[in-house]
């Protein structure tokens, strides 16, 4: 069991986070945000595939005002991204959004901020503080060592940290306390750095995330090492999985990441083996008939989230490992013998395989 760090409940729409509630998934649209009905039925797509909350880019006034909208056609929370201009805070919260993220890196004057503050605290809306080490706060970033200025990949984890307790301290002085804050780096060490150092500093509830991880492949083994280890310390309240991706992608990838964790569950478990010389059938081939038909039965209210599936190849461990798990199958030549709870039930043929262990579901 994971021991997770106490932090102070924060509430975006109808979704908790932080104060010990379910580690949330979000992720971001990857379409025109002032274009509704994309941007709505991307949500959608998203939402489907497990996604808690949902953030778009507020560029303009007409994203900000777009909001209105596409809240009437979703039903997630909604999240605005705001870089630069302050009035894309102020006029997204008119429109009705659920939480605002602003980056302390190009967000600085203090009145600017403070209005919206004032809006947020009046709306009862969170303010996420999204710290990139692209773009660090006040004089920090000039204390590198010289020479490396403005060189983002040398910002180190603590003046990363320091800038987002610095930022958060004037959130706290207009006495404003639903913040959530997040640290993200391209380089997997300076990000988990950064995450353990600001978890021993405040109670915050913080977004986990591996910042322009890269493509597909790559960002996924980059974002589940760092937001994994994260994790495992017990420190994240909400994560978002980056990749050069459809934003479906991302939402599958955080919910592996969180299953594999055993923080949440969303659907049966399979363990296979990874074959050898010794298997005699197409195991590849099978598990990805069985993972298709799962991901058709995950999302039903009747989905057995708990239980896990093993598919072994052949007959030296599949048995023992089979009887681990909750249902099982390890193949021989030609057939495969059929477990539930650690008994064998039957043998069956190979094309019938799939079809036996969906009946044992
Ligand atoms: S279960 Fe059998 S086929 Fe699969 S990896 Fe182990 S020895 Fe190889």
């Amino acid at each position: 069991m994971i021991k997770r760090r106490d932090t102070r409940l924060v509430k975006i729409g109808g979704v908790k986070m932080g104060g010990g509630a379910p580690v949330s998934i979000q992720s971001m649209t990857k379409v025109e945000t002032s274009d509704v009905s994309a941007v709505a039925s991307q949500i959608k797509r998203m939402k489907s595939a497990g996604c808690d909350i949902v953030r778009v880019a507020v560029k303009t006034i007409k994203d900000a005002q777009a909001i209105r909208y596409i809240k009437r056609k979703i039903k997630i929370p909604l999240i605005a991204d705001i870089h630069f201009d302050y009035r894309l805070a102020l006029e997204s919260i008119k429109s009705g959004v659920d939480k605002i993220r602003i980056n302390p890196g190009n967000m600085k004057k203090r009145e600017e901020i403070a209005q919206v503050v004032h809006a947020a605290k009046k709306a009862k809306i969170p303010i996420r503080i999204g710290v990139n080490s692209g773009s660090i706060f006040t004089q920090y970033a000039i204390r590198l060592p010289a020479g490396k200025a403005g060189n983002t990949r040398d910002v180190h984890a603590d003046i990363f940290v320091k800038s987002a307790i610095e930022y958060a301290k004037i959130f706290e002085e207009l006495d404003f306390h639903d913040i959530i804050i997040s640290l993200k780096a391209s380089d997997v060490s300076r990000t988990v750095n950064a995450y353990k150092e600001i978890s021993r500093l405040c109670d915050y509830p913080l977004h986990l995330g591996v910042t322009a991880s890269g493509p597909y492949d790559l960002g996924i083994v980059k974002s589940s090492i760092g937001i994994g280890a994260l994790l495992l310390d017990g420190i994240g309240d909400t994560i978002r999985v980056s990749l050069t991706a459809d934003p479906v992608e991302e939402v599958i990838a955080a919910k592996r990441i969180l299953s594999s964790l055993n923080l949440r569950k969303f659907g049966p478990e399979i363990l296979s083996c990874p074959t050898c010389g010794r298997c005699q059938v197409n195991l590849v081939e099978i598990v990805k008939e069985l993972e298709d038909e799962l991901s058709d039965i995950s999302f039903q209210p009747s989905a057995k989230k708990n239980i896990t599936i093993a598919v072994m190849g052949c007959e030296v461990n599949g048995p023992g490992e089979a009887k681990e798990a909750d249902i099982g199958i390890a193949f021989g030549k030609g057939s495969g013998m059929l477990f539930k709870k650690g008994k064998v039930i039957k043998k069956v043929s190979v094309s019938n395989a799939i079809g036996e262990l969906l009946k044992l579901l």
